[in-house]
């Protein structure tokens, strides 16, 4: 019995709900009326499970990036989409200038409404973006979607200053579950690739060097091949059989 909290169902103990994405899978204890219901979630599609077996699948490789939000490759095919950050650094800027000539104390209520409205646009932002992510890879025979596990986006953003980097990491980390969410809506399955050096690899000759990688420039100091940084990477996060744990 599918289960949706309303004004006649509610939820007990809601930190075990589904809305804490943590949590999920867990338990909940509901009351209807004077009746109570335990339920029991089970997961239907194994799609995000990591016990795929991935050689029946066609990867696509995933580099989530501030410089492009994403990059997806087909590598087989060579079909490549890449997704500009611009919008969302113009978006972001344009907020926080908002906040700013509101001053600091006196407009406290105006900034923290500026606030809300900023991660309103973010998560719809979001949703469009995982919605054309999928859209990609729905062209593809049995498409399997590989993405870096999420630590290395923190790696990315070391040079931010806090408050962005925890908005980043935030925005990230939602953009990833809506990714998974509309991935299992379409059976697509989804697993977390080690993130290890996928940047500094190069993806024909597999030369590892840091200094392969110049901003988002790519350049194989042995083989000599040029290429985007990040299509570079998300072609290794296609072909990597590196399983996060
Ligand atoms: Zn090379």
């Amino acid at each position: 019995m599918p289960v949706a909290e309303n004004s006649d169902v509610k939820t007990y103990f809601p930190w075990l709900t589904k809305k804490h994405h943590n949590y999920r899978g867990t338990i909940q204890l509901l009351r209807k009326g004077r009746n109570w219901y335990i339920a029991i979630p089970i997961q239907v599609s194994s799609a995000l499970n990591q016990e795929v077996n991935v050689q029946a699948y066609t990867p696509i490789g995933v580099d989530l990036g501030l410089r492009h939000l994403a990059v997806l490759s087909e590598p087989i095919s060579g079909k490549r989409q890449f997704f500009s950050g611009k919008e969302v650094g113009y978006i972001r800027r344009h907020f926080r200038s908002l906040r700013r000539s509101l001053g600091k104390k006196k407009a406290q209520r105006a900034i923290e409404r500026i606030g809300q409205k900023e991660t309103r646009w973010m998560k719809d932002y979001n949703r469009k973006l995982a919605k054309n992510m999928i859209d990609f890879a729905l062209q593809f025979d049995r498409p399997l979607i590989k993405m870096e596990a999420l630590d290395d986006i923190r790696q990315t953003a070391k040079s931010m200053k806090k408050a962005d980097r925890t908005i980043h990491s935030w925005a990230f980390y939602q953009l990833k579950q809506f990714i998974k969410e509309r991935a299992v809506k379409h059976n697509i399955p989804v697993v977390d690739i080690n993130p290890f050096k996928t940047s500094q690899t190069c993806f024909v000759c597999r030369h590892v060097e840091k200094d392969n990688r110049h901003r988002g420039a790519f350049q194989c100091k042995n083989c000599g091949r040029k290429t985007h940084a990040d299509l570079n990477a998300a072609n290794n996060i296609a072909t990597s059989t590196s399983l996060a744990e």
